[in-house]
């Protein structure tokens, strides 16, 4: 249903977007994720015809949104970061400016701003003016206009910035709704309303997308994920032996403190963190090493999002290339 293909965008000699590919299908929630700065915005205001590419193309249900723009515009509603809410008007004025000038008229008209303002249950306030509603009931008014038109695809950037907990969670059900009648793709920043709201996640950092994939599976992307963090009485070399005899270890890392007590971190891609935990503790009894201390933790997507936008991309497709750690 949209398609984008090697979309780069330079502002001066800066390339805010570089060389974007992706495709999405009809009857989604996805999301853009990535920090500040990562190239989200850029992208969607490009393709919503907004902003012009440097390079690539985009089609959008078919129409290419730089040949055919109105047409291609003609099926997306878009929730800019900041939305042109004119302050001084009322819901009910803004929502049939907005209408007609997505060509809607008369009773069609009416109907649709009814429409769209039951589904962001905005009926109560259509009569006050926009200046005087919360930062929660301005979104909905946003998004309300970006449903005006009937499109089947709504982009919303950034839809929950700047709202308070309760506001949070009521837009976040809202685009839980949309998203069973369309296909909408929200930008954020939080990892945890991606996760939350979208069934498959864009991950942009630098202009660059470095994973797309539903949450689930970029957890398990990070192969060797699942850490397992104890201390043990034992010396370096004791350990290494014990380590290299127990089964899913990926990787350790071997920190000596004082009095004979060492600090080892492992890596297992075994789902079942416990069995390891117990295989670790039962090896080093045998030795009569005593573990005095024990924590495992599973990754979550939280360590996947940091791994690709903080490094330099070295986990991309599950890869790692990482060396700095002893591997078996
Ligand atoms: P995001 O929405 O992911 O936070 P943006 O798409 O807004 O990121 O910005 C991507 C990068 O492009 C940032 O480094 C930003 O400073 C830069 N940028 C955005 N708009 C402009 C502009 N009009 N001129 C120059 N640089 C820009
Ligand atoms: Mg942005």
């Amino acid at each position: 249903m949209i398609t984008v293909e090697h979309l780069t965008k330079c502002y001066g000699d800066f390339m805010a977007v570089n060389d974007l590919s992706f495709e999405i299908d009809e009857g989604h929630v996805y999301g853009f994720l990535g920090p500040n700065g990562a190239g989200k915005s850029t992208t969607m205001n490009i393709m919503t015809g907004c902003l012009s590419a440097t390079e690539g193309h985009i089609r959008i249900n078919g129409y290419d949104i730089f040949e055919e723009p109105e047409r291609a515009k003609k099926t997306i509603g878009y929730l800019p970061e900041q939305p042109p809410l004119y302050m001084n008007e009322t819901p009910a004025e803004y929502l049939k400016f907005v209408g007609e000038a997505k060509g809607l008229r008369g009773m069609e008209l009416k109907k649709q701003i009814e429409d769209v303002a039951g589904q962001t249950k905005i009926e109560h306030v259509m009569d006050r003016l926009i200046s005087n509603l919360s930062k929660g009931y301005r979104q909905r008014v946003g998004i309300a206009q970006a449903l005006l038109g009937s499109p089947r695809v709504i982009i919303l950037d950034e839809p929950t910035v700047g709202l308070d907990p309760i506001q949070i969670i009521e837009i976040r059900e809202l685009i839980r709704q949309l998203g069973e009648n369309h296909t909408v793709i929200l930008s954020s920043h939080i990892l945890s309303e991606v996760q939350a709201i979208c069934e498959k996640v864009l991950i942009i950092s630098q202009g660059k997308l470095v994973a797309f994939d539903k949450p689930e599976n970029l957890e398990k992307l990070l192969l060797a994920s699942n850490g397992i963090t104890f201390t043990v009485e034992a010396s370096k070399e004791e350990i290494e032996e014990v380590l290299k005899e127990v089964s899913h270890i990926t990787e350790w890392d071997i920190k000596t403190q004082e009095y004979e007590l060492t600090t080892v971190s492992v890596k297992t891609e075994s789902e079942n963190v416990r069995d390891i935990c117990r295989e670790l503790f039962f090896a080093f009894a045998d030795k009569e090493d005593a573990i005095l201390e024990m924590s495992s933790k599973k990754a979550n997507l939280e360590d996947v999002f940091i791994e690709l936008t903080e490094g330099d991309n070295r986990l991309f497709n599950g890869k790692s290339e990482k060396s700095e750690v002893n591997r078996k």
